[in-house]
């Protein structure tokens, strides 16, 4: 049964009796009123004429006013006739009055009045009795239905007050635990109500709700398993190493791969702490610790193989939640890069032997030592002579890229002169800068320590930069060339008057390859990389200050060598 049902037919019965018990006692208080009433209209009324009667009788025949208050209550009497025999009585009462008025003074009558007169009374004080024990019947049946009215009152209220709050509550606390329990995603939770009310049809659309999460949970379970799965297989068949990290650095996850290169088993190491693995293991310590993208070298496998790592953050609504170290593959580009490098090394070192005999072919006819030549001969032998030496140039260049590049970048750092250095640098360039009457002003501090470089790499940077500067130099301008020394440094600056490095390529004009746009002379892009790289190599470092249009100045910066290092003071030369 419905609660709405329930609690209508509770109420309306509990209306019905209280109605019942309403009209019950308004009956019964009616009835005995109404008995009340009739004893004192009917009987009440007859006893005070017959007292009357008797009174008057008493003064009869000596007051004549005796006679009328007879008269009178005798009227009265005869219209108030309401128990058997009273009527006999009256009528008798009436007949020896009448007697009596017609003859006064005859006593006679006396006796049969007084009779009539106490039977009236007598009837009516027997039905007063009477009448009054039917009032108590009926006062007692009153008592009895409306105690029992009252008594199922009671009974049925202490009912509904006792069961009324449990039809609620219980329902109420069971759902409100089960709701509890699906918040704490136990699935599981059922309610079992016996109701056939609303309450039972809530529990049951709630147990459904629940089925349904449970079964959304599971299958949920199972797509995220397969979905996990699916991820291991594919990061395990990668060729790159992968490190899956937690926010407090734990061990997540690691791949086949990463296994190899780490020399661990997935299984010792998974929930561990990063930091304590890196204790034992060098190659944890140097991914956790060096965060940079450089090149790693590790032998696994029994080969070597070269990685590259990368550091990715994982991020859920910008917060990180834990992070993946990826180790990519790069030995093939390696080996290629390797391949290429030798290729390079080898056609630059073959061709640089035919070049240098051609440039020692064209000296010797310049030195007209094979016979004159005319005019146009030597243009032609001027324009094979520069092409010559530019070819020299490239596979120069060339050569130390490749030296750059196999990481075998002989050094033999030692005190050397920093003057001897850019004299030769100077000398080389001389006749370029003449070709273009440029004057190359060297400006050399006395006294200057030794510098600690290897002199053939540090001459070629610096005929490189005095090259450049030619080269990117207005005709007829000047170039300087100066070495001064600060503290335990040495610089060499070389500076031009042309029309200098837009500020947006100035951090560019050191990467391999790279020209300014729009720069119209010949080169490779390579010779500035190189500098740097051969600076750096010795400690050194190199920069460059440039305003577009006014000319650059290119320093670069070596130690000096400890022995020597003494005050210095500046003069030009
Ligand atoms: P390149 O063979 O092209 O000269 P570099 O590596 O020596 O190669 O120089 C790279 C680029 O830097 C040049 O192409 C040029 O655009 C710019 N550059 C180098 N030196 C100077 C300079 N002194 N003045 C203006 N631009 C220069």
């Amino acid at each position: 049964m419905k609660l709405k049902t329930k609690l209508s037919l509770g109420l309306s019965f509990l209306f019905a009796v209280i109605v019942a018990f309403g009209i019950l006692g308004f009956f019964y208080i009616n009835r005995l009123s109404n008995d009340a009433d009739r004893v004192l209209k009917n009987n009440h009324e007859s006893l005070v004429y017959a007292n009357n009667m008797l009174k008057a009788l008493e003064e009869i025949p000596s007051k004549k006013a005796a006679f009328q208050l007879f008269e009178y209550n005798l009227e009265r009497q005869e219209k108030n006739i309401t128990e058997p025999g009273e009527k006999e009585s009256t009528e008798a009462l009436r007949k020896n009055f009448t007697e009596l008025k017609a003859n006064p003074s005859d006593s006679s009558n006396y006796p049969q009045l007084r009779q009539s007169i106490q039977v009236i009374n007598d009837l009516n004080q027997d039905a007063i009795l009477r009448k009054n024990e039917v009032a108590q019947k009926t006062a007692e049946d009153a008592r009895f239905w409306l105690t029992l009215i009252f008594t199922i009152l009671i009974i049925v209220s202490i009912t509904f007050i006792y069961n009324f709050p449990a039809i609620i509550s219980t329902p109420v606390t069971k759902l409100a635990e089960g709701i509890r329990e699906i918040a704490n995603k136990n699935y599981k939770q059922r309610i079992y109500l016996e109701q056939k009310d609303e309450f039972g049809d809530l529990a049951n659309s709630f147990n459904s709700m629940a089925e349904k999460l449970d079964e959304y949970e599971h299958s949920n379970l199972a797509k995220i398993k397969f979905e996990k799965s699916r991820i291991e297989t594919i990061i395990n068949q990668m060729k790159d190493g992968i490190i899956g990290l937690d926010e407090k650095k734990h061990i997540l996850f690691v791949n086949a791969v990463s296994e190899k290169i780490l020399g661990l088993k997935e299984n010792d190491i998974i929930g561990k702490y990063a930091a304590d693995i890196a204790i034992q293991n060098d190659l944890m310590r140097t991914l956790l610790q060096d965060d940079s993208r450089k090149e790693l070298k590790i032998y696994a496998d029994e080969k070597e193989s070269f990685f590259n790592k990368d550091f990715i953050n994982v991020k859920a609504n910008d917060a990180v939640i834990g992070q993946v170290i990826v180790l990519r593959n790069i030995t093939p580009y390696h080996e290629l890069n390797e391949a290429k490098t030798n290729f390079i090394a080898t056609v630059s070192h073959e061709l640089k032997t035919p070049i240098a005999s051609i440039r020692m072919s064209l000296q010797l006819l310049d030195n007209k030592q094979t016979g004159n030549i005319n005019t146009e001969q030597q243009l032609l032998l001027d324009s094979i002579k520069d092409d010559t030496n530019r070819l020299l140039k490239i596979t120069g260049e060339l050569l130390n890229m490749t030296q750059v590049d196999s990481g075998k970048i002989q050094l033999s750092i030692v005190s050397s002169d920093a003057k001897e250095i850019l004299d030769y640098a100077v000398n080389a360039n001389k006749s370029a800068a003449e070709q273009k009457n440029i004057r190359l002003d060297v400006n050399i501090v006395p006294n200057l320590p030794q510098v600690a470089a290897d002199n053939e790499k540090t001459a070629w940077v610096l005929t490189n930069l005095l090259s450049n500067a030619i080269r990117y130099s207005y005709d007829n301008s000047t170039v300087f060339a100066s070495i001064h020394a600060t503290g335990s440094k040495i610089i060499f600056t070389v500076k031009d008057t042309g029309q200098g490095i837009a500020p947006e390529y100035k951090s560019k004009i050191f990467d391999r390859y790279f020209r300014v746009p729009g720069t119209h002379k010949e080169g490779t892009g390579l010779g500035l990389s190189i500098c740097k790289e051969f600076i750096e190599a010795q400690g050194g470092q190199i920069n460059v200050e440039s305003d577009y249009g006014t000319g650059s100045s290119f320093m670069v910066i070596l130690n000096a060598f400890p022995h020597t290092l003494k005050g210095s003071s500046a003069t030009t030369s």
